[in-house]
């Protein structure tokens, strides 16, 4: 009988030299089109993740909605999105950091967070770190608590680990490649 963690890991598919050449793209669209196996998944995250007592769980554009939505619901608290910049309406706070190649900006709506909040930031893949790091410090520059990240996968090899590690909260990363 096979545990969760490996029928998650077989339904999470590299795909070689996507969107650019030289990267494993890891697709985790396959795993969504068996929708028992996701009830179990954010119902084992969303137990790990109340320890943490949070008020609010922030996702990531676009595949850190995706099990943003039903952690949330699962965890009966407040969903809130950071998209790319532009996308938000109304009032926003942003943030500008350096990829491998260029620079991004991500915003948050100034009404979604209060400085009360304790705060899940959750993602797919925590590869370099370099955008769980942006979105951490968008987070806590509203005054609102960060408590935990979570995410999918860890991509063990990029360190992204190491970099989010400085905020000092707590990292729950489902499987590691
Ligand atoms: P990073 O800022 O390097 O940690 O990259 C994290 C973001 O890039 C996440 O939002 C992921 O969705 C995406 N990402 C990075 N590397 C991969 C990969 N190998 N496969 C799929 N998504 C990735």
């Amino acid at each position: 009988m096979q545990t969760l963690q490996e029928r998650v890991r077989e339904l999470i598919i590299d795909i070689p030299n996507f969107p650019i050449e030289g990267i494993i793209f890891k697709d985790i669209l396959p795993l969504f089109r068996h929708s028992d196996l996701v009830k179990e998944l954010v119902s084992e995250m969303a137990n790990e993740l109340r320890v943490h007592n949070p008020t609010a769980l922030v996702a990531m554009e676009s595949r850190g909605f995706l099990l943003g939505m039903p952690l949330a619901l699962e965890l009966n608290i407040p969903f809130v999105c950071i998209r790319k910049k532009g996308k938000l309406p109304g009032e926003v706070n942003g943030i500008s950091y350096t990829l491998e190649y260029g620079q991004a900006e991500i915003e948050i709506q100034k009404s979604a967070l209060s400085p009360t909040d304790r705060v899940i930031l959750h993602d797919d893949v925590l590869a370099t770190g370099g955008t769980a790091n942006a979105a951490a410090q968008l987070i806590q520059d509203t005054g609102a608590q960060l408590v935990a990240f979570s995410f999918l996968m860890e991509l063990n090899f990029l360190n992204g680990r190491e970099i989010i590690g400085l905020n000092n909260v707590a990292i729950h990363t489902f499987a590691q490649f």
